[in-house]
């Protein structure tokens, strides 16, 4: 489609993989992703919009399990180079690690002032029953929807299931229903019904806007260390010791807690003293750390980990590793762990 004279709005949809744009491969009966370049065939409503719309193909198209840091840059290098010529994105994604390119993307853009809209679907697009038209054509008209002017959502998302949320408060939730998604933490920026209802006093907006500056260093020196009952020290300490290892997300009991033995505390501290950044998130899907609150977090709090509050796992790890590349100091990037961003942790 060429932009008309009346057009109102343009937007660029970026496919990058996932169930949305997949076939079935009849030898193995397994989903595959296929170049998706017929979008607008495959959805012509999307022609009934007065839009300017243009698609990209990313090859390879991706499962979203073999995502990776260098493809967070490739697609936030494609929107910055489309970044004057359209007023909104719209990125398909496989549903796995969507949370994880919606948070990584949220801290690569500075200043951002036009939508980032991620979605996918259960089913492909080309089936009967498939939730990939409805998230597409929804997803297209937030990204071009404005209000005097300015983009009525101006950050990082991910539509599903008739809901928009903060991608940096998103969780996959679902790997069977329609309904993929939640964000239990921060609610809904916009529900989709006979109108979209935007809730405009949860949208990001910040006061300065300067211009646009994209951060494409990330550092992968990090681990997600989840708590169970029994872990043992070999285990714990096995994950301390990496060579090289610069952070851990410490995924902890209930509002921070994890238990009182003293090779723990000890593993933790040395770690620490090494130069390890470890930040303490909570295993519950919804609440947050309040490292003190337990005997059980009190000497995580004197060992000088950093409390992650409310924020996800997904969003807690991308941050880690944003933070790690920027080229910071431990000081610093303990100190912007604890803040807000871009609105991925309430203070
Ligand atoms: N495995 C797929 C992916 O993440 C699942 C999906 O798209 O829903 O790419």
């Amino acid at each position: 489609m060429k932009p008309g004279n009346n057009a109102k709005s343009s937007v660029l949809i970026i496919y990058t993989g996932g169930t949305i744009g997949m076939v079935q491969r009849p030898e193995s009966g397994t989903l595959t992703p296929v170049k998706f370049d017929q979008i607008l065939n495959e959805v012509p409503e999307l022609n009934k919009f007065n839009y300017h719309i243009q698609t990209i193909t990313f090859s390879p198209a991706l499962d979203s399990s073999n995502m990776t840091p260098s493809v967070w840059v490739k697609i936030a290098q494609t929107i910055k180079k489309n970044y004057n010529d359209f007023d909104g994105f719209v990125i398909l994604h496989g549903t796995d690690t969507m949370a994880y390119t919606a948070s990584a993307l949220s801290f690569m853009f500075e200043n951002l002032d036009k939508p980032i809209i991620l979605t996918g679907s259960q089913l492909p697009i080309g089936t009967i029953r498939t939730d990939g038209k409805e998230n597409l054509i929804t997803s297209v008209e937030i990204a071009a929807a404005k209000e005097n002017g300015k983009s009525k959502v101006p950050e990082v998302c991910i539509y599903f299931d008739f809901n928009l949320y903060r991608g940096n408060r998103t969780v996959k939730r679902d790997s069977e229903q329609f309904s993929a998604f939640h964000s239990v933490n921060y609610p809904a920026l916009a529900v989709a019904g006979v109108d979209i209802r935007y809730s405009n006093e949860f949208i990001y907006k910040p006061e300065n806007k300067g211009i646009l500056k994209v951060n494409t260093k990330f550092d992968d020196n990090v681990v997600i260390l989840k708590m169970f009952p029994g872990i043992s020290e070999k285990v714990f300490s096995s994950i301390t010791n990496i060579q090289g290892l610069k952070g851990i997300v410490l995924e902890t009991f209930g509002s921070g807690n994890v238990p009182t033995s003293p090779w723990l505390i000890n593993c933790i501290k040395k770690a620490i003293k090494k130069g390890i950044i470890i930040l303490n998130i909570t295993q519950c899907e919804g609440g947050r750390v309040i490292m003190g609150q337990y005997e059980t977090s009190l000497e995580l709090l004197n060992a000088g980990v950093v409390s992650g509050k409310d924020m996800t796992t997904e969003a807690a790890i991308t941050k880690l590793m944003f933070l790690l590349g920027q080229g910071l100091n431990n000081h610093e990037i303990k100190f912007y762990l604890n803040k807000s961003l871009r609105g991925e942790i309430s203070d």
